[in-house]
């Protein structure tokens, strides 16, 4: 259980309470409550004044960090109504459930049934908003990976920068992926004497995106990478594991691992790298269109709850705003099969703002079409699953509900997540044995998601594999058989089947687990069209001058199908060049 972190010590706005007299009522006082929340307890501090609820602070929790944030949204809600009768926010249910539990529970002990909750009168909204002009040289909109790299960049080349992030925290859908990082010619390749160039991505990428990727901005990719891993190494203070992971797609393994495996390494140091630097970020405050005078762009107009912004860019504004993977909207729109019928993974902060504001300057879109389900996720809430890790690092064998094989472990997102939609349920099942548990580290690095999945029965674990089938009532006798000749593959050193391009182990060895797993939206290849220094075209073909983007909110780089460790390399590669253009350095 970790503590969480300062930034999301959630300090709240009063409430405004009928009859607040100013006499105190007998249950006055913080109360402590625990509820159950995705990733475990989830405790909270509530103070009680005159029968209304003041402030919620979150204590402890273990809930990926991108819900979170959402349940700030829900804190929000419970104080400005002062009630526990509020709506769970959406794509977070198991985590927003945990905390009104936790909030009813500190109730309890102060006696208070929540029905007595004081009825709230609601401040009349004058919709009147402080004014705020403010003047920088390069404005970054979203606090994301892209964005973040962005922001140090233009600091560091002597630009004067603000941040503004939309969500109560920083992170974006970086926050919550795994973050590993496709580096050809790394330092830990060439210790396992792993032969690889920047040239060999270029080509792997493109293939893996159906050859429609812009080959300039693949190269820009490809050709930084790995400086730009050293320097999250050696200048943000990132540190990466000490192993590689093999990502499908890629024609060998080049993917580096941030400690932990979790994109919180890359966030935190990030943060505390912009901290250092003294960059102010902006939470809270959304970007809501850009202003151009002169067919220039010269800053960004923002709002918070109680002001409206004028944030004037001398040098620039960096879009980098992310996908829009939670706008079903969006993505009906420009892609019909990806309804609301498909979970996502991502935040809900992914709703292509920077999309929108580009398209009113004339920007020039491309590939909206190409929406990427990532292929292992949770079949109740859409969250992406890091248990995949072991399948990362080639320990799985993944079957149907009749017992059989049916794709490449390792092959493209897109083709294992339309081939486990074909199958019974739209699911699938993944097979490791204990040998794969241990050396993928799920228990030291996935914990809380292991508990959270025992707990929703979507992992098993038994002694045999009949058992660990049968619990899952799947086809005993086609899952041995299918694990078995597995095996012999494993000895022959090839699958003659499904070509699986890493064949580390067999499994042999008990206990073994098996995970029920489905599709969810991932990552939108489509969006804004830049150039290879990152400035935004029009549909003319043309720069947009000032406007730069960066990160997931861009279009071409990936094609149809991004490759997975890909999109690190990206968001930081052509963040760090948005930053120096937009700096002018
Ligand atoms: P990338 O990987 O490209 O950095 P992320 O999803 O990690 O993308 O980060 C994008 C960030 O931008 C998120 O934190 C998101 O909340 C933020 N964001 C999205 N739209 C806006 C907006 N209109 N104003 C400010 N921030 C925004």
């Amino acid at each position: 259980m970790k503590k969480i972190s300062s930034f999301l010590v959630l300090v709240l706005m009063t409430a405004f309470f009928v009859g607040c007299g100013g006499k105190a009522d007998s249950s006055d006082g913080v109360y402590e409550g625990v509820g159950q929340g995705k990733g475990g307890d989830l405790k909270v501090e509530v103070k009680i004044e005159d029968l209304g609820i003041t402030d919620i602070k979150i204590l402890e929790e273990s809930e990926t960090a991108g819900y979170a944030a959402s349940l700030s949204t829900l804190i929000n809600d419970i104080i400005k109504y002062n009630s526990t009768d509020v709506d769970t926010v959406s794509g977070s249910t198991l985590s927003s459930n945990g905390l009104l539990e936790a909030v009813k529970d500190a109730l309890d002990k102060a006696g208070i049934d929540p029905k007595d909750l004081k009825q709230v009168k609601q401040e009349e909204d004058d919709g009147v908003k402080e004014e705020v002009s403010e003047e920088y040289d390069v404005i970054v909109v979203g606090a994301g990976g892209a964005g973040l790299a962005a922001a140090i960049e233009a600091k560091m080349d002597g630009a004067n920068v603000l941040v503004v992030e939309k969500m109560p925290i920083a992170g974006g859908n970086t926050l919550i992926s795994g973050a590993e990082y496709a580096a050809p010619g790394n330092w830990i390749q060439e210790k396992e004497g792993i032969e690889d160039n920047p040239q060999l991505m270029v080509e792997d990428t493109l293939e893996g995106g159906d050859h429609i990727n812009d080959r300039d901005l693949v190269t820009v990719v490809a050709e930084n990478a790995l400086e730009d891993a050293i320097w999250l190494r050696d200048e943000i203070g990132v540190i990466w594991e000490d192993e590689l992971m093999f990502f499908g797609g890629h024609s060998v393994k080049r993917s580096l691992i941030p400690l932990g495996a979790s994109g919180r390494e890359i966030i935190n140091k990030q943060l505390a790298k912009a901290e250092e630097l003294e960059i102010p970020i902006y939470l809270e405050t959304k970007a809501e269109e850009l202003i151009m005078e002169d067919g220039k762009v010269t800053g960004i107009k923002a709002e918070s709850n109680n002001k409206s912004y004028t944030l004037t860019a001398k040098k620039g504004v960096i879009i980098a705003s992310g996908g829009f993977g939670s706008n079903i909207d969006m993505r009906v729109k420009y892609n019909p099969e990806i309804d609301d019928k498909i979970l996502s993974t991502n935040t809900v902060g992914s709703t292509g703002d920077g999309i929108t504001m580009g398209e009113k300057v004339n920007a020039d879109l491309v590939g909206m079409e190409w929406i990427q389900t990532y292929p292992i996720c949770d079949p109740l809430t859409g969250t992406l699953l890091y248990f995949d890790d072991a399948r990362l690092f080639g320990h799985t064998v993944i079957v149907n509900k009749e017992g059989k094989r049916f794709v490449e472990e390792l092959g493209r997102r897109d083709v294992m997540s339309m081939a486990i939609k074909e199958q019974t349920g739209s699911v699938c099942y993944e097979i490791i044995d204990e040998n794969g548990y241990v050396e993928s580290k799920l228990e030291q690095n996935h914990k809380p998601e292991l508990d959270y999945l025992f707990e929703n029965d979507l992992l098993v674990k038994a002694d045999t594999l009949e058992e660990a089938a049968e619990k899952f009532d799947l086809n005993v006798d086609e899952v041995v058989a299918s694990v078995e000749r597995y095996n012999t593959y494993v000895e022959d050193g090839e699958d003659p089947e499904f070509n699986k391009r890493s064949l580390p182990s067999k499994l042999e060895k008990g206990p073994f687990y098996i995970l029920k797993a489905a599709p969810a939206v991932h990552h939108t290849m489509g969006g804004l069209k830049i150039n290879t220094n990152a400035e935004v075209v029009d549909t003319a073909g043309n720069v947009i001058e000032g406007l730069f983007a960066a990160g997931e909110v861009t279009g071409g780089i990936h094609g149809k199908n991004r490759l997975g460790s890909n999109a690190l390399a990206d968001i930081i590669v052509f963040g760090r060049t948005a930053g120096r253009n937009a700096a002018g350095k």
